[in-house]
Formats: structure tokens, C-alpha cells, sequence
């Protein structure tokens, strides 16, 4: 059978496929990359907004209007939303053949087969405690980027959020598969690996907490640069900033999400953390590590965020001069505790209008900090071609800001000093160092 896979969502999901493609590596499928010609399509999900339940409603709008030609088509969904609304998925939308939730993907290709040979829906949604995929190595198109999944689920329970939901418990994979799986990943000629979970850095497998996976990771040779994300601000303790301080392979990049900047707000979104303890922590990390660079998510329009909550996370903002932030609208979703407890009582043009405000303010800040990097030489990792412009190349400098590169000559997956010549609120551009003109003074 032919699988069309189509993934949504965060980084996560990007890694469940990868698992995904491989557990149905069996002989019985084979992966197509066209939508026509599979006998089977799956959707991995994403639940985190309605906005992202939305665009699954309209792909299966013209999922529809596949199967109307080919009734024996099977469609499935995995992932966030399909753990979120289970039965209901299958109940209003005949065009579902199947359910699977983020813990139950060992079991697909068995649901697969059942659902095609009875012709009945098939629904796997069970959470496990223990599922940590850790006997299956993702096989992936090499590349100088890859993504592993250390732990799993998340058990802080945030009252916006529908993750400790649809991935259930928090649980972490043992180190060593995690080691042989970067190793492996540097044998075929991966840079630099993202180490992902809900809440990443609550790591703890036994004695071996979040510092020292990322320390045994640093060990693999091969590997040149370390990420992780999404931590949680609660869980940095000094050890942890000491190894991203002095191991050269630690990227000096923390993503720390502030979510909300007036205590009140925080309180009632259970973040644990006042602005206080955030903007102490946020000192801590810049005395700890100097030219740390620092990006974050902000939701605007919690329940009862007034004007002078949101001026708080405005303040916030200008004084810790996040380096990048993703802002969002707040989603209320269905079973989450802000659902059950506070009503969804800011108006939508509220929430656009400071949506708004908010990404103003940070691209003034993000362009004015990158304009302080024109004139100095940065570390580029090459990634592959820039969007814009083919000829060019893109990469990161180990704060993870994005940096153009002239192309010619230069090999992606190699890094390589470059001298940063103008800046925009997005990008850096640089000029590798062997290409500058010489000083004739
Ligand atoms: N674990 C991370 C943390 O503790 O901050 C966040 C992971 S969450 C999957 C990614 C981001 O989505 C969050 O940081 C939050 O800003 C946003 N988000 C989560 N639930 C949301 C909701 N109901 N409405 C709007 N944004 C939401
Ligand atoms: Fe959601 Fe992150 Fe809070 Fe967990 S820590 S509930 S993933 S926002």
C-alpha cells in the first residue's frame, strides 16, 4: 500500500512522522510523496489553537472529494487533535477511516490493516506512561539538521494548554538510546541535533537530569552544535546554565516562554513564576552566560488580561529585549482548565489589536539588537540555499539567528567564520571572512 504522510504542528510532530514512516517501514507500505497516488493518507495533527484544528477541516474537505473518485481510499488521523477529539472525529466526519494518538503508532500498521480488510474505523488512542519510542530510530533523508525526541508528554498542566491532554504524562527517554541515536545521526553527516520534548528540560532519567544528557550529547563526535526546546522557565537550575556556559558545542540560545508578563495573569494561567523570579532568571542567565541570546512565546488575551495586564507584558518585553518571540492569540481549548474555569471574555479585536502592538515592539527590538552584530564575525553553520534567493546561502550563528550568506564556493554543513555586514529584524547578512576585501591601510 502506498502512505502519503502530511505532518502539522511543531517540531514534535516533524519527529513522530519521522517515527511514523519508520514503524510502517514493514514490506506491506511504502511511502509516496503524491497526494494521487496513495492508498492510504494520513494527517499528523496539531491542537495547540483552533486555528490549526481549522486548516485539518479544510484539508478534509478535499479529502473528500478524493475519496468521492476513489472510495478505497483510507484516510487517517494521527496526532494532537486526533487524541483530542477521538470518536467525535470519526462520529462527524465520515471521511475518517482512522484514529491514532501520539502513543500509538507501534499499533498502526496492524489499525492499517484491520480498518482496510473489515472495512470498519479504526481507533487506537490510548495514553501510555511508558511510550518513549526508544527502540525506534527514525531512518531520515541525511541532513545537516535533525531533531530527537528526549522525553515526552508534560505534567505542568498550564491552564491554556491541551498538551498534558493529547501526549499524556510526562516521561523521558533513556540516555543511551538517545546517545546511539545522535551518533548515528552524526555517522551520516548531521551538524547539529535539536534535542525536543513539551517541556524539555525537566528531563530525568534516573540520575542523568537535562545538564548531563546534554553533556553526554556533546560527547558524540561529529555533532557540532546543540539545541533544545521547548523548556519550561522553572526548571534552569545553575548546573544546567554552568554546561551551556562552558561546552562549546551547547548553543548559547535559550527559548524562554514568558506567556504573560502581569502576575495575576501568570498566576491564573499556572505558569509558576511571578514577572519577578522571570526577570530575575533572565539576569541570571545573561550573568551566566554573556552574549546569551534569548527568544520567547507570548499569548495575548488570556481571560481577564485588562489594558494594564498587557502593558505589563509590553514592559517585559522592552526590558528583557528578547532577542525573537512568537506571539499568539489565546485559543481557548476544550477541556483545558482555563476552559473550565475563566470565561473567553477578550474580544477578538482585542487580541488581534495587541497581537499587533506586541509584534511591532519586537521587530523594533530584534532589529536593533541584530544591527549590533554589523561589524562583528560570527560562526555560520550552512544549512542550504536561502529562500529568497537561491544563489545565496542560509545559516545560524550559534544564538540561532538566521544569516545569508553568499553561496559561491561554500559547502552546506560547513561552518564557517563570517564577518555580518547589515541586519534586518529577521536576518543577518554576512560576508564569509576569506571573501572580504583587504584593508589597504
Ligand atoms: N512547553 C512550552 C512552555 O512551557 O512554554 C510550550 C509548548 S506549547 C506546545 C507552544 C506554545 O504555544 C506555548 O508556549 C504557548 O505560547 C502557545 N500556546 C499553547 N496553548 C495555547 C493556547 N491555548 N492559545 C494560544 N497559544 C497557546
Ligand atoms: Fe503546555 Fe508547555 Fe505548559 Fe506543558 S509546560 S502545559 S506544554 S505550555
Amino acid at each position: 500500500m502506498q502512505v502519503y504522510l502530511e505532518t502539522y504542528g511543531c517540531q514534535m510532530n516533524e519527529y513522530d512522522s519521522e517515527l511514523v514512516r519508520t514503524i510502517l517501514h514493514d514490506g506491506s507500505f511504502r511511502m509516496t510523496p503524491t497526494l494521487d497516488d496513495a492508498d492510504v493518507v494520513l494527517l499528523n495533527t496539531c491542537a495547540i489553537r483552533e486555528s490549526a484544528h481549522d486548516r485539518i477541516y479544510g484539508r478534509l474537505g478535499h479529502l473528500r472529494a478524493l475519496k468521492q473518485r476513489n472510495p478505497r481510499l483510507i484516510v487517517g488521523l494521527l496526532g494532537c487533535m486526533a487524541q483530542n477529539l477521538k470518536q467525535e472525529l470519526l462520529a462527524t466526519h465520515p471521511v475518517i477511516d482512522l484514529v491514532a494518538g501520539p502513543d500509538s503508532y507501534k499499533r498502526l500498521p496492524r489499525l492499517i490493516h484491520a480498518v482496510c480488510d473489515s472495512g470498519n474505523k479504526g481507533l487506537e488512542i490510548d495514553l501510555s506512561e511508558y511510550e518513549t519510542y526508544a527502540d525506534v530510530f527514525p531512518t531520515r533523508a541525511p541532513g545537516v539538521n535533525a531533531w530527537i525526541a528526549c522525553m515526552r508528554g508534560c505534567d505542568n498542566f498550564c491552564t491554556f494548554c491541551v498538551v498534558p491532554y493529547t501526549r499524556g504524562r510526562e516521561r523521558s527517554r533513556e540516555p543511551e538510546s538517545i546517545v546511539t541515536e545522535a551518533r548515528r545521526l552524526a555517522e551520516a553527516g548531521t551538524k547539529q541535533v535539536t534535542l525536543l520534548g513539551q517541556n524539555v528540560n525537566s528531563y530525568r532519567f534516573e540520575a542523568t537530569d537535562f545538564a548531563a544528557l546534554l553533556l553526554r550529547v556533546a560527547e558524540v563526535d561529529g555533532i557540532e552544535r546543540i539545541r533544545f526546546t521547548s523548556p519550561h522557565p522553572k526548571d534552569f537550575p545553575r548546573p544546567l546554565l554552568q554546561a551551556i556556559r562552558s561546552h562549546p558545542k551547547l548553543c548559547k540560545h535559550i527559548h524562554l516562554p514568558l506567556q504573560a508578563g502581569d502576575d495575576v495573569v501568570l498566576e491564573r494561567m499556572r505558569r509558576t513564576y511571578s514577572q519577578r523570579e522571570f526577570l530575575d532568571l533572565v539576569d541570571e542567565i545573561r550573568d551566566t552566560i554573556p552574549g546569551v541570546s534569548l527568544s520567547t512565546d507570548v499569548i495575548c488575551g488570556f481571560p481577564g488580561e485588562d489594558d494594564a495586564a498587557f502593558a505589563a507584558t509590553e514592559a517585559v518585553m522592552s526590558r528583557v529585549q528578547f532577542d525573537s518571540a512568537f506571539i499568539f492569540k489565546y485559543s481557548e481549548r476544550r477541556n483545558t482548565i482555563a476552559q473550565r474555569k475563566y470565561a473567553d471574555d477578550v474580544a477578538e479585536t482585542v487580541k488581534t489589536e495587541r497581537v499587533v502592538r506586541l509584534n511591532a515592539l519586537q521587530k523594533e527590538i530584534s532589529g536593533s539588537r541584530n544591527r549590533r552584530h554589523i561589524g562583528s564575525t560570527v560562526d555560520v553553520l550552512l544549512e542550504g540555499p536561502s529562500r529568497k534567493n537561491a544563489a545565496d546561502l542560509l545559516g545560524r550563528d550559534d544564538g540561532n539567528r538566521c544569516v545569508v550568506v553568499p553561496g559561491t564556493g561554500l559547502d552546506v554543513g560547513s561552518t564557517i567564520p563570517v564577518q555580518i555586514v547589515a541586519a534586518s529584524a529577521h536576518t543577518l547578512i554576512g560576508q564569509p571572512l576569506a571573501a572580504m576585501p583587504r584593508s589597504t591601510s
